[in-house]
């Protein structure tokens, strides 16, 4: 049996972690969860699964949680949160809360040795530089649950050398507004904005789906997890999103990995060890595929060249390219912002940032404060 402890179980990617679980009773337990206000949700997955431990973020939706379950341990302080990610019984941490809020705990899971089943890509991309060092001092194996990402790791040979990958091609779906040019999406409303065709996902990153901000937060999150130069990556437009990303080798081969859209298939391949992890899912049907690719859209290039730019630059420059995106996303959604603006507010925060290299959690914090009342600046100028 391993003991999961599930960071985020309230939210898309923890739905998915659950039902995972639940197929695989006999060989998987959830051990304990985390998660921030959702009260409700948290109760469903008290009472369905009966974890041991429960760490709630939320002050007043700790308080709500502690009366109704008087004889659960129920946690919030950030010490009782790395005792519960230390303890001995968690074989497995899933980093699965949104935003640079996750990064606390993923740099708690992987100080702490365990093996980290990672969703929460903007930890890696705002502190890359010191968990992935971390991870190799600690013994801590990440494994990525991000679809593309851990699709990449599953067409590296088994001891995930890449001295023989000639390129890695990371697909995008395009996202609700495929084929339609930048200079058309000014006045999308949040709700048209969140209507992703293929994924069913939380609110922020189905936004940064829309702006394909999300594949170049990707892009950084492979640099950081492959330790590969940026120019190794290429981008492509993928609208079926059947093939989650492709790696080619110096002899020519090209290796992908399929599957429907659904994120219990990367998760249970991250859950599994010498045997696969048996879920219910859609067959793809081979007879009736039509799949087609096209270029990354030239009306994003500026983004995706900042992306790469910060791929090489390191330090601090990926946590301001998270945190000036992580406020115009919350600014959109409440209507403060338009969809085009979002991207003047990644790049003006940018250029305003000096950069630097942060070294531990307390500076990241400050810097991501920091960047985000910059960004707040920004919004107020020019909205
Ligand atoms: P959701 O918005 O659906 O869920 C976010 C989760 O994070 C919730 O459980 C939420 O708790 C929790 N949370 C937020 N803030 C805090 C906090 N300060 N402390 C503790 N918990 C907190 O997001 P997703 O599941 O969609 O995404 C999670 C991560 O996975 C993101 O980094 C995303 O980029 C990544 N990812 C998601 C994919 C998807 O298909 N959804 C695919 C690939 C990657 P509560 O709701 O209780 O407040
Ligand atoms: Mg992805």
């Amino acid at each position: 049996m391993k003991n999961i402890l599930l960071l985020g179980a309230t939210g898309s990617i923890g739905d998915s972690v659950l039902s995972v679980i639940k197929q695989n009773s006999d060989s998987l337990n959830l051990y304990g969860i985390a998660a921030g206000k959702n009260t409700e949700k948290a109760a469903a997955i008290i009472k369905n699964f009966s974890p041991k431990n429960i760490f709630i973020e939320d002050i007043a939706a700790y308080d709500l949680i502690s009366s109704s379950f008087p004889n659960q341990n129920i946690l919030n302080s950030d010490q009782e949160l790395l005792d519960l990610i230390s303890d001995n019984k968690v074989d497995i941490v899933v980093s699965a809360i949104v935003g640079f809020a996750g990064l606390k705990a993923s740099l708690m899971a992987v100080n702490a040795g365990k093996i980290v089943l990672i969703a929460n890509k903007e930890s890696i991309v705002a502190a890359g530089d010191i968990l992935m060092p971390l991870a190799k001092a600690k013994g801590a194996q990440i494994i990525p649950i991000d679809s593309e990402h851990n699709a990449i790791f599953q067409c590296l040979p088994a001891d995930k050398s890449t001295t023989d990958v000639s390129k890695i091609i990371i697909t995008a779906s395009g996202g609700p507004f495929l084929d339609i040019p930048l200079s058309k999406l000014n006045n999308i409303s949040p709700k048209d904005a969140l209507k992703h065709p293929n994924w069913e996902m939380g609110s922020k990153i189905s936004i940064d789906s829309a702006t394909l901000v999300n594949k170049c937060l990707e892009l950084i999150e492979a640099r950081y997890l492959f330790d590969l130069n940026e120019k190794l990556f290429d981008l492509v437009i993928h609208p079926q999103s059947i093939i989650h990303s492709i790696v080619t080798y110096i002899d020519g081969s090209s290796i992908s990995q399929m599957s429907n859209p659904n994120m219990e298939v990367p998760i249970a391949n991250a859950l599994s060890d010498i045997r696969k992890v048996p879920i219910a899912f859609k067959e793809l049907d081979f007879s009736n595929l039509k799949l087609s690719f096209q270029e990354f859209p030239s009306d994003r290039s500026k983004l995706e060249n900042l992306a790469r730019e910060i791929c090489n630059t390191g330090g601090s420059s990926g946590l301001v390219f998270n945190a000036a995106n992580e406020i115009a996303v919350e600014s959109f959604l409440n209507n403060q912002l338009k969809f085009s603006q979002i991207y003047d507010v990644i790049y003006r925060t940018f250029d305003l940032i000096p950069l630097s290299n942060p070294q531990d959690i307390e500076t990241l914090n400050e810097l991501n404060n920091e960047a985000r009342i910059e960004a707040k600046k920004v919004i107020k100028s020019i909205t």
